[in-house]
C-alpha cells in the first residue's frame, strides 16, 4: 500500500491542526471531502489507513492522530495529540505553574472519585492548598473556563469530567501517573472514568456507560462479564451516533 502523503492528507492534517479533535462521522465526512477535493483514490473504509499515513509521516515531529471513545455518548473520536511530553508540562505554554498544579489536583479529584466527577465546590477547596501562589475564587473560575474552552475539561451542572480530548491525549499520563487508582474498561480496555462499578467486593470491574449499554443490550438478565454476579445498575440506551445526512 501506498504511503506517500499526498494533498489530500495535508489537508486533512491541516484542518485537524486547526479543531484538535473531531468524532467520526466528522473525520470520515473530511476524509471524503479532502480525496474530492485533490482528486485523489477515496474508498469509504479506508478512513484508517488514510490516517495511518498521515502518521507515518507525523511521528519524527512526535504528533499523532489518535483514535478514542467519548464516556458521553460512546463515540469514536480523532485527536491530533502531541507525544513528546508525558506529563502535563504539554500545557505549560498556554499555563502558569499554578494553574497547571490546579489542573493536576482537579484530575487527582476525579481519578479518585466513583463516578469521574468532580465538584465545583471541591475543585474551588484545592484551590486553597497550591504550594506556590494561591488562585482567588474568581481566578479559579475563569481558569476552569478555560479548561473547558481548551477542550480539557467538560462541565455540566457543576460537575467536571475529563474531556474526550484529554482522555485521548493523557491516557499514556494517566496510566503511569495513577497505576493503583485508574481502571480500565472491562470492554473496551481503555481507561475507565464516567463508568458502572461491579458491586461485588472481590471482583469491583468497571465498565463506561455506553459500553454498558452495548453489551447488556438485549440481554434478559444483566450479569457480570467477570465474576457473573447479577448487574445491579440501570442499564442505559445505546446511543446511536447522528444520523448520516449524506448517502
Ligand atoms: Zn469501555
Ligand atoms: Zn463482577
Amino acid at each position: 500500500m501506498s504511503r506517500q502523503m499526498g494533498d489530500s492528507h495535508r489537508r486533512f492534517l491541516q484542518t485537524m491542526m486547526t479543531s484538535g479533535i473531531t468524532d467520526e462521522q466528522g473525520a470520515k465526512a473530511l476524509y471524503q471531502y479532502c480525496c474530492e477535493t485533490h482528486n485523489s483514490q477515496y474508498a469509504p473504509d479506508k478512513l484508517d489507513d488514510f490516517i495511518d499515513t498521515i502518521n507515518s509521516k507525523l511521528q519524527p515531529l512526535f504528533m499523532q492522530i489518535r483514535k478514542g471513545m467519548s464516556e458521553d455518548n460512546g463515540q469514536q473520536f480523532y485527536a491530533l495529540v502531541n507525544t513528546t511530553e508525558t506529563d502535563i508540562t504539554r500545557m505549560s505554554s498556554d499555563y502558569a505553574d499554578n494553574e497547571l498544579e490546579l489542573f493536576k489536583k482537579t484530575m487527582d479529584l476525579i481519578v479518585s472519585s466513583e463516578n469521574g466527577k468532580a465538584s465545583s465546590t471541591e475543585i474551588l477547596n484545592c484551590a486553597d492548598t497550591i504550594s506556590n501562589k494561591k488562585l482567588k475564587k474568581s481566578e479559579t473560575e475563569h481558569l476552569l473556563n478555560r479548561l473547558i474552552h481548551d477542550k480539557w475539561l467538560c462541565e455540566q451542572q457543576g460537575e467536571y469530567t475529563l474531556s474526550t480530548r484529554c482522555i485521548i491525549e493523557m491516557e499514556p499520563y494517566i496510566r503511569t501517573m495513577y497505576q493503583d487508582q485508574v481502571k480500565v474498561c472491562q470492554i473496551c480496555h481503555n481507561v475507565a472514568f464516567q463508568c458502572q462499578i461491579c458491586e461485588n467486593p472481590t471482583c469491583g470491574i468497571k465498565i463506561h456507560n455506553p459500553c454498558v449499554a452495548r453489551f447488556f443490550k438485549g440481554r434478559t438478565e444483566p450479569r457480570c462479564p467477570s465474576c457473573d454476579d447479577f448487574w445491579p445498575h440501570e442499564i442505559p440506551e445505546v446511543r446511536q451516533p447522528h444520523s448520516k445526512s449524506k448517502r
